[in-house]
């Protein structure tokens, strides 16, 4: 057994077998903190997040996409880097503020914003807001007009030619995100007329997960080709461009990563052939979320029973699905493989067993890992599923029977911080208010 080989680059173990987390065993890290739990290593985003700098041309700048991973260390690594931050809800906005982002470094994007989320951001300030539709433009006006405030407005936008090759493409199909780029002229021209309004730029996030620079590239060409379009309709020069996120990690053994040096070569080459004076001085923006961030985080779960059911053997682990989703298979995929895992106490033990990886819910969707090829385990062994910092503890179930929720821990060199407590069992008990009783 050893450390899978798509997050190889980043781990590694001692002389024992067992994982190191900067100087650290896993073992005592576990021991420290109970499992299960999230643990993130500040050096491999750092190592990410200077990756994506260095292969973005200099005007390029980056948001933060905070629903990847919402907790606030990473917030303040994205803010320490000058980077700004994208949210998508009140919950996120106030996210933000509190760790002191200005608020004309938050850009809000997603459909369905209220008219609570949008009075709540208008009158705090936000950088720009992302118009997901033709009501959002005019509740926008409506408020901007009452708190006498005008609103930087970017148009979201739906491309009608589909990229093709990525996961979870949302563009040139029928999608609830964005308008139609059929229908963008008049919305655009609505925007650039209002006296309450500023009509600020356009943004096209059309993919999730995307491995191949190429399908990037064709994105930001398309985006360029709408902002120079919309550029031209106003008519004024553009201020932002956001050519979205998107940008993938390896998960599965036949991933291969992100040619970061084609994309860095493909985006010289686009930026190099503008031409357009109203592109002179647009604010260029990615908005990565699982990039950055999915690589750092490991979720640790130790083995509490194991047991053979005719035939197939199972390891039951104290975590599961209601933690982590994604690896389940459960989150959107279409086919479940299996997230990278390993006994992280027998990174040098032969692989003699193929076993089933389940989580302790009562349900069959509760399994993490088909057919796994492991060393014999025991109970008490340590059970690691990498890649788990971004759309893992974030977009789970944390509720769903009820258990604790895990707690997260950030290392930054020889230093361990918990930067999330465990759910308290007691707090299920507040939620719930006597049948009869009155309100
Ligand atoms: C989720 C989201 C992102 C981040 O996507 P990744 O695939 O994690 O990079 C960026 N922009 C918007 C509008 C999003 O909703």
């Amino acid at each position: 057994m050893s450390i899978p080989k798509v997050a190889g680059a980043y781990w590694t173990n001692n002389a024992e077998g067992e994982l190191l987390i900067e100087e650290m065993t896993i073992s005592l890290l576990a021991a420290r903190y109970g499992t299960p739990f999230f643990i993130y290593d500040r050096d491999v985003l750092e190592q990410k997040y200077l990756a994506l700098r260095h292969a973005l041309p200099g005007r390029f700048s980056i948001s933060y996409s905070v629903k990847a991973n919402p907790n606030p260390a990473f917030l303040r690594y994205f803010l320490e880097k000058g980077c700004g931050l994208e949210i998508a809800s009140a919950g996120e906005f106030h996210l933000a503020r509190n760790v002191g982002c200005p608020p004309e470094k938050i850009i809000f994007a997603g459909p369905g914003k209220t008219e609570a989320e949008l009075k709540l951001v208008i009158a705090q300030g936000i950088g720009e807001i992302h118009a997901e539709s033709a009501l959002e433009i005019e509740r926008i006006s409506a408020i901007s007009r009452k708190a006498n405030r005008p609103t930087r407005v970017a148009l979201r936008v739906n491309p009608n030619e589909e990229g093709q090759g990525g996961a979870m493409l949302m563009g040139g199909k029928s999608a609830p995100f964005g308008v139609d780029e059929e229908q963008m002229d008049p919305l655009i021209l609505r925007i650039a007329r209002d006296p309450h309004l500023e009509f600020w730029g356009i943004h096209l996030f059309t993919g999730t997960q995307i491995l191949d620079h190429n399908l990037l590239l064709d994105q930001y060409r398309k985006a360029l080709e709408i902002g120079r379009h919309a550029a031209a309709l106003v008519p004024a020069p553009l201020q932002t461009l956001d050519f979205g996120g998107g940008l993938g990690i390896p998960y599965f053994p036949d991933d291969s990563e992100l040619d970061l040096r084609q994309l860095d070569a493909g985006l010289k080459g686009l930026v190099d052939s503008i031409r357009e004076d109203c592109f002179e001085n647009t604010n260029f923006m990615v908005e990565p979320g699982r990039f950055l961030v999915g690589e750092a985080g490991l979720y640790v779960t130790r083995i509490t029973d194991i047991k053979t059911s005719r035939g197939k053997k199972y390891l039951i682990l104290d975590g599961g699905m209601n933690h982590h989703l994604a690896a389940s298979g459960n989150l959107g995929q279409v086919i479940k493989r299996n997230f990278p895992m390993a006994i992280l106490n027998k990174l040098d033990a032969r692989e003699t067993e193929t076993v089933d990886v389940v989580g302790p819910l009562c349900t069959p969707l509760d399994t993490l890992g088909r057919s796994v090829r492991f060393p014999a385990a025991e109970v008490g062994d340590l059970v690691g599923i990498f890649q788990s910092g971004a759309y893992a503890r974030t977009a789970s179930p944390l509720g769903f029977l009820s258990h604790a929720s895990p707690p997260e821990v950030w290392v930054e060199g020889s230093c361990d911080f918990l930067i999330r407590r465990r759910g308290n069992l007691e707090d299920y008990m507040q939620d719930i208010h006597p049948v009869g009783a009155a309100l």
